[in-house]
């Protein structure tokens, strides 16, 4: 799997990459690893960290002889693009997954694995939304409202057959999700349950609602 945390980190505002930013004392990079290796299915783990914490990234894993440290790049599919490069031989099926959304529980991880086992050559979890949804031009004109069913908020960890991976980046192309260099190769991408607890932490606010998940409540676990 891939685990992209090469961030800067800006929007969250802590002083350091978001990977580093801490949540109930440990950096995301922690938090997010614990949920991955909770997962059985998972074997390789390919940290893909910004240039300046690759020692600190090592040093977060541990002496853990299933993760791999790279160097990432300038925009998010560069630095996936890094971690295919340091896949394993035996990484049939890859996962890619932001340290943003550090607190994936291992359930998500095993549903999307099993679905592209199950024949999908692309997973993504998915949502429903419970916002509408208005697209608006660059004076703030409202132009049409989408059909909120038909609208699925997307999350990591994305599943893909490596093949399928490595051809949707062989354009070097960017986008905000793997799925969506997927899609524009023309391959099909099948939506599973999402889960609330994979949300991405971007902002103060969403380290306040993490820190609220980790405690005990009705929605933590
Ligand atoms: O910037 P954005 O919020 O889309 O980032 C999503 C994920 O991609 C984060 O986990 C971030 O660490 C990662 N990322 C990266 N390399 C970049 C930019 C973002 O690994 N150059």
């Amino acid at each position: 799997m891939i685990l992209v945390a090469a961030g800067s980190g800006v929007r969250l505002g802590a002083g350091m990459p978001k990977a580093f930013a801490p949540l109930c004392g440990e950096p995301l990079l922690a938090h997010a690893l614990r949920g991955v290796f909770g997962c059985a299915e998972v074997g390789h783990v390919v940290i893909v960290a910004p240039g300046s914490h690759v020692l600190q990234s090592r040093e977060v894993a541990g002496q853990d002889a299933r993760v791999d440290v790279v160097a990432g790049g300038v925009d998010r599919s560069a630095s996936v693009q890094a971690g295919l490069g340091a896949l394993r031989h035996d990484d049939g099926i890859v996962l890619v997954h932001d340290v943003a959304r550090c607190l994936a529980p291992t359930d998500l991880f095993a549903r999307v694995i099993r679905a592209v086992r199950a024949g999908d050559p692309a997973v993504v979890p998915g949502l429903a939304l419970t916002d509408t949804v208005k697209v608006v031009d660059a004076q703030g004109r409202v132009l049409g409202t989408a059909d909120r069913e038909s609208l699925r908020a997307i999350q990591t960890p994305q599943g893909f057959l490596r093949e399928v991976l490595e051809q949707a980046h062989a354009g070097a192309a960017s986008a905000t999700d793997d799925a969506g260099l997927v899609e524009r190769i023309g391959g099909h991408v099948h939506v599973v349950d999402g889960d609330h607890r994979a949300m991405k932490i971007t902002t103060p606010a969403d380290l306040a609602v993490a820190t609220a998940l980790l405690q005990d409540g009705p929605y933590a676990g």
